[in-house]
């Protein structure tokens, strides 16, 4: 079995790396914050002290980390980066969502060493990684997704090859602007409900069988409507991802309006509820204001 070096454990990586081992790969994990590493040691994995260490052992490194900065300096920029250690036909697989522009300038650095750069970002939140049913999006050199496919069919119940690097957080980015979009149009709807008293629970299982239907309905509305907006996916995160879709929109001369509207809500949620709180709070943050007005 292939050896990996996961880097980033956290709401998503932890359960990456965790299905990782038991399918059998010896998987070892990197983390800046202690417990998570703790954790993963328990259920089998093995602990680098040094990125130099992390990295000559492995065939693979994986990341899933927040956002560009985090991936560039793990694995480009950093005095400890990855790209200083990694020997010729090491293939590095970025499954976090990060920057389409960043991931080509990650892939050129790589291909000057001999080193594989995939970008391979997931949709499917925390149930989907836990299950090991993410959707895969993969952009990069159509030979280095061959190589890993083995291993990403045990992280996703699909995995898609998109095109060259960048492609994988393309497609990314089109669907949350679609995340972004979903969530917020749904809270506007269960706060029309809520406002008329109807049973919210009532009109989520209504709606799904209409043409309203949407993953948001299926996966988050039972949630927000009890009020439970501890963090699957941090708002600060969507957040970033809107921003990255806002930048692509602008390199690609594209107007977004309704884009424009969900980053103007995501940051006042964020601003105004902080950045580690669910996503999902969109929904508490539309009847607060509705209270206001009233
Ligand atoms: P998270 O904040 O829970 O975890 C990030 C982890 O990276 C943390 O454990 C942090 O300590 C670690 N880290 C940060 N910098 C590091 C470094 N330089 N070296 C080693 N470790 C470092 O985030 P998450 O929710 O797991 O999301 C990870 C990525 O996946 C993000 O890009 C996010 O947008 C994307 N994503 C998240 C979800 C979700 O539902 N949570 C779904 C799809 C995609």
């Amino acid at each position: 079995m292939k050896k990996i070096a996961f880097i980033g454990l956290g709401i998503m990586g932890k359960p990456m790396a965790g299905n990782l081992i038991q399918a059998g790969y010896d998987v070892t994990v990197f983390d800046l914050v202690e417990s998570p590493v703790r954790e993963m040691v328990r259920q089998g994995a093995k602990e680098a002290q040094t990125i130099e260490q992390l990295v000559e052992r492995n065939e693979i490194v994986i990341t899933m980390l927040p956002n560009s900065p985090h991936v560039k300096a793990a694995l480009t920029d950093g005095a400890e980066a990855v790209i200083h250690y990694a020997a010729p036909g090491t293939i590095v697989i970025d499954m976090s969502s990060i920057s389409p522009k960043v991931t080509k300038e990650i892939h050129e650095a790589f291909q000057e060493k001999g080193v594989g750069f995939i970008d391979a970002p997931v949709s499917g939140g925390r149930t989907g990684a836990e299950a090991g049913t993410l959707s895969i999006m993969v952009g990069g050199d159509r030979p280095h997704f061959d190589a890993v496919k083995d291993v990403l069919d045990v992280l996703g119940g699909r995995v898609t090859y998109m095109g060259g690097s960048g492609a994988g957080q393309t497609t990314k980015i089109c669907n949350q602007i679609m995340v972004a979009g979903t969530v917020t149009t749904m809270s506007e709807a269960l706060a029309v409900a809520k406002k008329e008293e109807l049973d919210l629970y009532h009109v989520r299982d209504v709606l799904q069988s209409g043409g309203a239907n949407c993953w948001h309905l299926e996966h988050k509305a039972a949630g927000m409507i009890a009020g439970d907006y501890s963090p699957s996916f941090k708002a600060e995160l969507l957040l970033k991802d809107v921003r990255l879709a806002v930048d692509k929109a602008q390199e690609e001369g594209l107007d977004l309006p309704l884009l424009r509207k969900t980053e103007e809500m995501f940051a006042r949620l964020v601003d105004q509820y902080g950045g580690g709180i669910d996503y999902t709070a969109i929904f508490k943050q539309i009847c607060a204001d509705i209270e206001e007005v009233e």
